[in-house]
């Protein structure tokens, strides 16, 4: 087994997409990424490529300065493609459903389970309790619930006024953005 160093100029994330391309999800191919910005080094973890799913083990400082170690599986999870082939995926651990990209903080996670909810609960104590919010949960639950590709917006629901549809596609963008700024921002990475 060899292990491979990368430098990924990004914040915490482990893509799929990008781990293929570079031939790194070969079985027991090991994998160790290194964050950094500016030349600083900001996170790094080991990533063992078994035949199940993805094996993660790094440290993470917590506020108290403790650094805890952390092993967690990743699950592959595969669905079929229009042509017969077949379309991996990681299985997020919070939400169980199938993402390309993992989000990391203390714990690796969907964008669903780390930036849905923090960029609703970022929101300015004032605005939280305005009426936007009830706006803003139903594309929330819209999304949620639509499980295979977490950077995409579902398809209307046939049920759905298209009027409401658009609505909440705009609001999922708008989060979406309003996260991405502030993830980017706290690491310093230009889109
Ligand atoms: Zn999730």
């Amino acid at each position: 087994m060899r292990c491979g160093a990368a430098t990924c100029e990004s914040f915490h994330s482990i893509d799929l997409a990008w781990l293929g391309q570079r031939g790194r999800l070969k079985p027991w191919h090991s994998t160790k990424l290194t964050w950094s910005w500016g030349g600083e080094k900001t996170g790094s973890i080991n990533i063992l490529v078994q035949p199940d799913g993805l094996r993660l083990r790094y440290s993470f400082t917590a506020d108290s300065g403790e650094k805890v170690g952390i092993k967690e599986l990743v699950p592959f999870v595969h669905t079929a493609t229009q042509f017969g082939g077949r379309r991996q995926w990681l299985t997020c651990i919070e939400c169980g459903w199938g993402c390309r990209k993992l989000y990391g903080g203390r714990y690796f996670r969907c964008w669903q389970c780390r930036g849905l909810k923090y960029a609703s609960q970022s929101e300015d104590p004032a605005q939280r309790h305005a009426s936007r919010r009830q706006d803003r949960e139903p594309a929330a639950r819209l999304v949620e619930g639509y499980h295979h590709a977490k950077w995409e917006f579902p398809p209307k629901p046939s049920r759905m006024r298209w009027r409401t549809y658009r609505r909440l596609k705009q609001q999922y963008e708008e989060l979406r953005g309003r996260w991405m700024a502030g993830v980017m921002g706290r690491f310093g990475v230009k889109a």
